[in-house]
Order: structure tokens, then C-alpha cells, then sequence
């Protein structure tokens, strides 16, 4: 193992400032301003620096675009992506971090922010390592996508051609710095729409059809065919919540309408539609089941969206190989693993980049616990660095 030319304190002054800038998502301009800030004192020049018009595509509630930065190389080389979303969580906001022993951790009651600013920290610290000592390095653009965490929006948006055309990625949004995500999972949310019919509850409830009764006999029809929670069908496994239930007005009113969502997962594409369509027949099933006195019955209109896509990189795809010898170089075992989540990576692969997602010491999230280890995070801006090099 060599001595790196990172800056340990640099890097953890990096962490701090960008953790104590609100932005949860939706309302990252101030992020954006405060890497921007720190990207031009690092040497970067303006002209290298833009944000795109995802928010615009995606509509109200997003106030600013990706944030993307085009270094041009010192060598000739293909260019490649680091990148690391920058919102936080509702639960971040108003935190201000501190260092507490070998954590940051928020002072108050409030998550921290570590996810995934430890990302867009150690990308900073990698721009300035880069750029202050000279040192060689491949085209290099640095992505610092918006929206993330409620769907993976920013990274959806993003087109490739303002990023450059790289042809690998890193993204930065896990924990350990050994860590080398390789996979992830797809996921899918749907919505379904009750139609029944309202009447007196007192006086003639045989003339109604009841909405909030179709939904709760086709979610309990969906648990016992063993597709709610948890699903396991021999060797093939996924995931569904109801998330909301809106319905009714009052007591006395047969319920005439009622909306559901929620989501499914799965590592396979196939499976994924397979839970989704025993959801709609349950919901269609039991609309058919809920009949009035008039022998009419309810309706329901379902509708899935597919969030993104399931991945799985190959150990010998370029992107998975450097990582890991990264990983070796700074003498940890490198740790690959598929994830029962989805990344920003989902879209990147989807699109055409191989991307794997590295660690930045980062724990706990979404929680009042979370803390990011200072030590790991300076391992994880080591690893970036020597991604730079073998790149090179
Ligand atoms: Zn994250």
C-alpha cells in the first residue's frame, strides 16, 4: 500500500460543508451552488461546469437540473463517470453534522445527509486531488444527479450525450468502501382506483357496493396466494406493500371510491411482471366479487408503472475488474454484492454504462442514527483516486 496524495483534512472539510446544505429532493440548488463553489476553488473551470434540464422534464416540484462536469484528460484515454446523487431524505433537514469521536453524526434529531453528500464529498476531494498535484488522469465527468431517493429521477433524465459518452461508471451510495455493488434489483409501483357505488349506510347499504370492501378482499386475496410482504415461489423472490389506502367520506355513506399504491420488487424482470399481474386480477377479481342488490358490481382501474430495471454485472466487465483491484490497492478485500434495492446504477445500465456503486462509509441511513465513519470515507476517497489511475 502507498502513501496517497489525498488530503485527509481537506476531505473531511469537503464532508462537513456539504453535509450542514439543506437539500432534500426536489430543492437542490443549494447543493449544487456549494459544489460548484467548491469544484472552481479546486481548479475546475467554469466552462467545464453546467446543470441540465431534468427538472424541467420531470415538471413542478424540481427547482434544478443534474449537475454535470466535463474534466477533459491529461492522457488520452475513454472517458469515465463518477457519480453521486445530490438530495437527502426529509428526515435530513435542518441537520447539522458533527464530528463525534470517528463519526459524523447530526447534532439534533434528524437524519444526516451522509447519503449521499460522503458521495459528492469524496468526488470533490477527487477533482481537487486531481487537479492540485497534476496529476495524469482520463477524461473524467462528474455527475451529481438530482432526485434520487423518491425514484430515481435525476439519473432517468440524464442524457448521455451531455455526460460525454463515458463508457463505465462509479457511483458513490453505500457503505463500506470495500463494497462493489453489482446488481440491483427492478421495481414497479401501481395505483389502483376503486369505482363502487354510494348509498345510506342505515337505510339501503344493499344498494351500494362498497369500494373499501373490494380493496380489502383484494389485498387479503393477494396475501393468501403468498404475493404480499415477502415472496417466495421456489427459487424466485420479490417483494410488494400497499403504501396508501384513500377512500370515504363519511360513516353513514357506502364507500364509493377508494384509491390504493404501492410497490413490488424483484431481481427479475419476469417475476416482477408475474406479482404485478396478480395484483391486477386480485383487485379485477374482487371488483366482479362486490355486487349490489341491482346486480351491478364495482370497478377498478389498475394501473403499474415500472420504476427501473434489474442488473447484474459480470466480475469480468471492465468497471467491476477496476474497482476491485481499487479495492485491493489500498489492501481491503474487495466485497461485490447484488443489492434489494435499486441505484442510480439501474438507470446508467439500463441506458448502455456498465456502473457499479461504491461505498463511502456511509450508515444507518434514512434513520436519526445515521453517522458516516471518517476513516472509511477517507478509504473511499483513496479508492476513487486509484480508479483515476488505473483508468489512466
Ligand atoms: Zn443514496
Amino acid at each position: 500500500m502507498q502513501s496517497s496524495p489525498t488530503n485527509k483534512d481537506r476531505a473531511l472539510t469537503h464532508l462537513l460543508d456539504l453535509l450542514a446544505v439543506e437539500g432534500p429532493t426536489g430543492q437542490e440548488a443549494q447543493v449544487v451552488a456549494a459544489i460548484t463553489k467548491k469544484l472552481i476553488a479546486a481548479g475546475c473551470k467554469k466552462s467545464w461546469i453546467k446543470t441540465d434540464d431534468a427538472h424541467k422534464r420531470l415538471g413542478d416540484g424540481f427547482e434544478i437540473g443534474n449537475l454535470i462536469v466535463q474534466l477533459p484528460g491529461t492522457v488520452k484515454a475513454p472517458r469515465i463517470l463518477f457519480s453521486a446523487h445530490m438530495d437527502t431524505v426529509p428526515l435530513c433537514k435542518g441537520a447539522a453534522p458533527a464530528v463525534k469521536g470517528n463519526r459524523v453524526v447530526a447534532k439534533g434529531k434528524t437524519g444526516l445527509g451522509g447519503d449521499d453528500r460522503s458521495g459528492c464529498a469524496a468526488i470533490v476531494t477527487l477533482a481537487e486531488t486531481l487537479l492540485k498535484n497534476k496529476l495524469p488522469h482520463p477524461p473524467i465527468t462528474l455527475l451529481f444527479p438530482i432526485a434520487e431517493e423518491n425514484g430515481l429521477h435525476g439519473s432517468r433524465m440524464v442524457r448521455f450525450k451531455d455526460l460525454g459518452n463515458p463508457v463505465m461508471g462509479f457511483n458513490l451510495d453505500g457503505q463500506c468502501p470495500n463494497e462493489i455493488v453489482i446488481g440491483a434489483m427492478s421495481a414497479a409501483r401501481w395505483t389502483a382506483k376503486i369505482t363502487g357505488r354510494s348509498s345510506h349506510a342505515g337505510l339501503e347499504p344493499h344498494k351500494g357496493i362498497s369500494a373499501g370492501l373490494i380493496a380489502s378482499k383484494a389485498m387479503a386475496s393477494i396475501a393468501e396466494k403468498g404475493y404480499f410482504g415477502r415472496i417466495e415461489k421456489g427459487k424466485r423472490r420479490g417483494t410488494s406493500n400497499v403504501g396508501t389506502m384513500h377512500g370515504g367520506d363519511a360513516n353513514n355513506q357506502v364507500m364509493d371510491s377508494m384509491v390504493l399504491t404501492g410497490e413490488c420488487r424483484s431481481h427479475s424482470p419476469a417475476f416482477l411482471e408475474q406479482i404485478i399481474k396478480i395484483h391486477k386480477t386480485s383487485f379485477e377479481q374482487a371488483a366482479r366479487s362486490v355486487v349490489n342488490d341491482a346486480g351491478k358490481c364495482g370497478k377498478v382501474k389498475f394501473t403499474p408503472r415500472s420504476d427501473y430495471r434489474a442488473f447484474k454485472l459480470k466480475k469480468s466487465e471492465p468497471c467491476v475488474r477496476i474497482a476491485s483491484q481499487a479495492v485491493e490497492a489500498i489492501g481491503l478485500k474487495p466485497n461485490p454484492l447484488v443489492m434489494d434495492a435499486g441505484l442510480d446504477a439501474n438507470n446508467f445500465n439500463e441506458k448502455g454504462i456498465p456502473v457499479v456503486t461504491l461505498g463511502t462509509g456511509s450508515h444507518n441511513f434514512h434513520t436519526v442514527d445515521e453517522y458516516v465513519d471518517i476513516k472509511e470515507y477517507q478509504t473511499a476517497c483513496d479508492v476513487l483516486l486509484q480508479i483515476s489511475h488505473l483508468c489512466r
